[in-house]
């Protein structure tokens, strides 16, 4: 799997909307500070499903919706979709027959949120199932933030363990796990 494209709008900086394309390769985000190259970052990790607002760098998950400028008021939603190049028979039943797909999140003010897989209403859990394993997901190793990499150096032993299982491909059947002794 592989990020080909992001759509941002109403997003922290971002009030209209902006697409990103990926090619193949290395892609490099440049610009002034405080243009939003970070904002981009929290963007991925946000649609990813990232239910802590600290980790967005805010205080309230409302953070995330554009606030206002000096010439433009606020708006009422942040919506990011992020598109994936998939290789077919690849990921779980649901995108596995896609070359591409598409996954969003939208956040209204009023506190409502959306998840949305090929532009069809899903759950968050139908989103975090498809990064299982890939280390693609909101808390995997696919973002290696600033200071992350000290963080892995200096993490107990059982948080070090987290991100092995990932990469090794075991996360998927513990959550698995979980949820079947729930029941
Ligand atoms: P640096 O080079 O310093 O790391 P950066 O390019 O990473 O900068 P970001 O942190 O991505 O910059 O963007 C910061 C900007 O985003 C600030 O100007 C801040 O006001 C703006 N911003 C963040 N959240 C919102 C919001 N909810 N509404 C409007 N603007 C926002
Ligand atoms: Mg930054």
């Amino acid at each position: 799997m592989q990020i080909k494209r992001i759509e941002i709008a109403g997003f922290k900086s971002f009030v209209d909307r902006a697409t990103l394309d990926f090619g193949p390769g290395i892609a490099a985000v440049v610009g002034p500070n405080g243009c939003g190259k970070s904002n981009v970052v929290d963007a991925i990790r946000w649609a990813l499903g990232e239910q802590s607002p600290r980790n967005l760098r805010g205080r309230a998950m409302e953070d995330v919706i554009f606030g206002g400028s000096e010439s433009r008021k606020p708006v009422g939603m942040a919506e990011v979709s992020l598109v994936f190049v998939n290789e077919k028979g690849q990921g779980p039943a649901t995108v596995r027959d896609y070359a591409e797909f598409m996954v969003t999140r939208r956040l209204f003010r009023n506190g409502d949120s959306e998840y949305l897989l090929n532009k069809t209403p899903c759950r968050l859990l139908d989103i975090s199932e498809l990064f299982m394993d890939t280390g693609i997901g909101a808390r995997a190793y696919s973002i290696i933030e600033q200071g992350k990499v000290g963080q892995i150096l200096n993490a107990k032993p059982e948080d070090r363990r987290f991100l092995i299982e990932e990469a090794a491909g075991v996360s998927k059947f513990k959550a698995r796990k979980k949820t079947a002794l729930r029941k």
